[in-house]
């Protein structure tokens, strides 16, 4: 057996009148409710269609999306557990940043060493994905901060007797399937379109079958079924070329996009405007970007077919973008010139929320490790936000996408802005949102403590921000830092900001 085909032979199919088809377009094997569908649902086999017509029945936005999972799985039997920090360093050394809910678990719960905080339990665990970083702005849909729904079941098997740390099934691919397709219908999403396509998984000496679920154009789930391991001679060789045998443990492992979920709820253009619409506003008020009603319809349709833009599918961004103005009969440069700096805002406040995540977690921007990531994000988002015009400090941009975390060991926000902070919100004339400097005033945090670079040989603050009023470029600052050749941080002293 090779591609584990028998695994999805799941009741739960049979019995909910499911049928498994080829799709025409890919290739890849799925299971739906209509048995006429012909592809699988995925870009570029499909296009996003709940952009304008979502998908759900409630609007909802990040935390409601997030307190309707949790509590759907409460309700289901499963306790919620506070998610971990973004540093998977902090207990394991083979990862620096956690990209999966199931990082938390690894490798003690999962090998069954060590049982697990609670058996079934569901978490929203943020993570952070810098192989997406490319993709992130362009595909509307890509992040590279966003935080892993997850549902968890560790399972061993019952010849293995009490050899590990939790024993027995709790449940399996039947019933995660069914929680899936029950949450799913509840929020409103019409069951003949969801897609469930088989999709094995393999990765880090672990393997198993998997599904991804697809619904309007958007994966909106990934459910694996973590149950091989790697051996020689192993009965199961997978996509990687390699053999696997089953292991006694076997876990359930899924991943829920809050922000996808969100964003399906709400149908906007792209997933940024639907999870954190203040921070878009904003970055694009900003930087003087205006659309008529004509560019915003040709953004919205564009948007329809932005799914194509991903650089892990496209021959190169390109090309893809050439095909989407042929597509729409527009010239490719106008649509260039249109899409380019909005997909620029769109990274700029993925990436601040990132920092978010980095800071809160104690994560300090360096030269080795995930201070080393922090740092170049750090200088990513600085070359973009003066790319794209954005004069605003980071570091109040930072404190804007903190404010939507809803984590209280990750308040990154440092209170009041000081009385000679020249710099000021600049506010929509059609925005009814509060202000993120009020909102900063109103919170009840200590005093705002000045940025300041972390190497103790020099007190030079590490950012400067810009004169509003002029729009001046920022500068270095004005004091060279006094680094010693001893100093373990000079380069972030030394960081062009
Ligand atoms: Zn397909």
């Amino acid at each position: 057996m090779s591609d584990l085909v028998e695994e999805y032979q799941l009741d739960y199919f049979r019995e909910n009148g499911f049928s498994r088809s080829e799709c025409v377009s890919c290739g890849d094997h799925f299971w739906s409710r209509d048995p006429d569908r012909e592809t699988c649902g995925e870009p570029p086999c499909e296009t996003y269609d709940f952009i304008g017509d979502p998908g759900f029945d409630e609007e909802l936005t990040l935390g409601e999306t997030r307190e309707a999972f949790l509590s759907f799985f409460e309700e289901q039997g499963h306790e919620r557990i506070e998610p971990y920090p973004v540093a998977a360093n902090r207990w394991r050394d083979d990862v620096l940043l956690t990209q999966a809910s199931i990082y938390d678990f690894q490798p003690l719960v999962t090998s069954g060493e060590t049982p697990p905080p609670a058996n079934p339990l569901t978490v929203s665990q943020p993570c952070i994905r810098m192989q997406d970083i490319d993709n992130v702005g362009k595909t509307g849909r890509h992040t590279m901060a966003f935080e892993m729904m997850a549902h968890h079941a560790f399972n061993a098997r019952e010849e293995a007797g009490d050899e590990y740390a939790y024993s027995g099934e709790v449940y399996w691919k039947d019933q995660t399937v069914a929680y899936c397709d029950q949450l799913l219908t509840e929020m409103g999403a019409d069951p003949e379109g969801i897609t469930y396509i088989e999709d094995p998984w393999v990765g880090g000496g672990n393997a198993g079958p998997a599904i991804e679920v697809i619904y309007k154009g958007l994966e909106l789930a990934t459910l694996v079924f973590m149950s091989l391991e790697q051996d020689p001679d192993g009965e199961y060789e997978l996509k990687d070329g390699n053999t696997y045998s089953e292991m006694d443990t076997y876990v359930v492992d899924t991943g829920y996009g809050l922000e996808r979920w969100t964003w399906m709820s709400q149908g906007t253009p792209t997933v940024y405007e639907a999870v954190y619409p203040e921070a878009i506003a904003f970055l694009k008020e900003n930087a003087g970007i205006e659309l008529d009603d004509d560019e915003a319809d040709l953004v919205r349709r564009a948007s329809t077919l932005a799914g194509a833009m991903d650089i892990d599918e496209a021959e190169d961004m390109e090309t893809a973008r050439g095909d989407i103005a042929a597509e729409l009969g527009v010239p490719v440069d106008e649509l260039r010139d249109l899409m380019e700096p909005l997909e620029t805002i769109y990274a700029v406040a993925d990436h601040c929320r990132t920092m978010a995540y980095m800071f809160g977690d104690g994560i300090v921007p360096s030269n080795v490790g995930t201070g080393y990531l922090a740092r170049m994000v750090l200088r990513r988002t600085k070359r973009l936000v003066d790319e794209v015009g954005v004069d605003a400090p980071l570091d109040e941009l930072v404190d804007m996408q903190a404010e939507r975390l809803d984590y209280e060991n990750r308040d990154t926000t440092s209170g009041t802005p000081t009385p000679t902070s020249r710099f000021r919100w600049r506010r929509s004339s059609n925005c009814t949102t509060p202000t993120a400097s009020s909102r900063i005033r109103s919170r009840k945090s200590p005093p705002k403590k000045e940025p300041r670079c972390p190497c103790p040989t020099t007190s030079t603050r590490w950012w400067r921000p810009a004169t509003a009023a002029t729009g001046r470029r920022r500068r270095r600052p004005t004091t060279r830092p006094t680094a010693s050749p001893i100093c373990p941080r000079r380069i972030s002293c030394s960081t062009k900001t």
